[in-house]
């Protein structure tokens, strides 16, 4: 049973395209290369049509109606648009945003800008596990505050935030609610309508379609949602991002989304099966190995843990035919301890030690068995090479 070198097992930085995606997007760059806005020929009207099926593809996957969904480049720009976009329209009415501290640094680093523009930002801890808690958000809302932005799930630890808990308390207070469901769309179901949320950014490369393609929902009634555009000219996509579609680049994730909402529960639980396999096989054969966030509330395909006594970089290193992260594929050209793992309590030591496992669609069970193996291996003779881990065993630390 050989399996193929090198294993990847970093779905939560970006998948790989799945064929039947590359397959309908091939006729867009070809034949089908018209522009979706040039209304006088055959070309324009072909790829308008395919832009709205691609469209219909992803608000049914997440409950939302076509005239909602606004593509853009990624899950980047559609949190930008929506934070940005919501600060300026809603600017008469108040200038507080509230988030919580393991979002990702598209919203993390969009809320530093406006804060120097003027907005204040709240920004809550969360719990051990990484959750935040409803009560916190609630007490946090004043009569200023416009928008809570809390993501759905974590992309280094897999923690899903209670969102239609929270998009409960946003309608109750009437303030607009965000959501960065990079992560989660395509993964575990997603409901905009039915979860109070208001906007949701979703990227193409998370589901298995191709990079550099994302969408922001935008809700158009209870309430209409005013967003301010950040890109203007010609006035694409109803005003909210100008610029000539990326035809195949729409189709492509259209067609992931209608993949993932066929597969979707199938695969996660095939998923679910595997990383509890990889966590269950590497838990019996380690000591001093810690889970990092909530089990229970957590995506199928995640797993992070933490190897006291082994750097997480030399961990990579020795296991150089997987691929993982350690920390967010994000940071890490820089070594700062995750602050997703900061701001769960995890020490320095710790998060330095931490590695994250992100299955996907095309891992077998035969690289989990591999993998496995791999890390228990690496880890052993790490920590016989580490005369400080022998001399002085951690206990469990928290
Ligand atoms: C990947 C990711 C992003 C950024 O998405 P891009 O499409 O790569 O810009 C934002 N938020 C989360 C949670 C992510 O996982």
């Amino acid at each position: 049973m050989a399996v193929k070198l090198p294993i990847y097992m970093d779905n939560h930085a970006t998948t790989r395209v799945d064929p039947r995606v590359v397959e309908a997007m091939l006729p867009y760059f070809t034949e089908k290369f018209g522009n979706a806005a040039s209304r006088n020929h055959e070309f324009g009207w072909k790829a308008e049509e395919a832009v709205e099926t691609a469209r219909g593809h992803v608000a049914r996957l997440i409950h939302a109606s076509p005239r909602e969904i606004v593509f853009t480049s990624g899950a980047t720009e559609s949190d930008n648009l929506a934070l940005k976009g919501v600060a300026e329209a809603y600017r008469k009415r108040g200038n507080h945003i509230i988030t919580q501290a393991t979002e990702h640094k598209a919203v993390l680093d969009t809320l530093k800008r406006l804060e120097q523009s003027g907005c204040e930002v709240t920004c809550l801890p969360v719990s051990k596990d990484g959750l935040v808690d409803p009560d916190d958000l609630r007490r946090a809302i004043t009569p200023r505050t416009i928008l809570l932005s809390i993501m759905h799930a974590n992309n280094e630890i897999g923690v899903v935030q209670p969102i239609a808990e929270i998009g409960r308390i946003a309608k109750e207070k009437d303030v607009l609610f965000h959501v960065d469901a990079a992560q989660s769309v395509g993964k575990i179901p997603v409901d905009a309508e039915k979860d109070g949320v208001d906007l949701l950014a979703l990227s193409a490369h998370k589901l298995y379609g191709p990079k550099g393609v994302g969408a922001l929902y935008v809700r158009r009634k209870n309430p209409r949602v005013e967003l301010a555009a950040m890109i203007d000219g010609g006035g694409h996509e109803r005003g909210m991002r100008s610029g000539t579609l990326n035809v195949p680049g729409i189709v492509g994730l259209g067609k992931a989304c209608e993949i993932c909402q066929q597969e979707m529960a199938e695969e996660g639980e095939r998923l679910r099966a595997l990383r509890d396999k990889l966590k269950d096989a590497i838990l019996a054969g380690l000591d001093n190995t810690f889970i990092n966030g909530s089990m229970t509330q957590r995506l199928p395909q995640n797993l992070n843990l933490s190897f006291a006594g082994v750097e997480g970089e030399a961990l990579l290193m020795g296991i150089n035919d997987v691929a993982v992260s350690s920390g967010s594929a994000c940071t890490s050209a820089t070594l700062e301890p995750s602050h997703v793992l900061r701001a769960l309590g995890v020490s320095e030591d710790l998060a330095h030690s931490s590695v994250r496992f992100g299955l996907g669609r095309f891992n077998t069970a035969e690289e989990v068995e591999y993998v496995a193996a791999r890390v228990i291996e690496t880890v052993k003779r790490l920590r016989e090479l580490s005369p400080l881990y022998e001399a002085a065993k951690p206990r469990p630390p928290r």
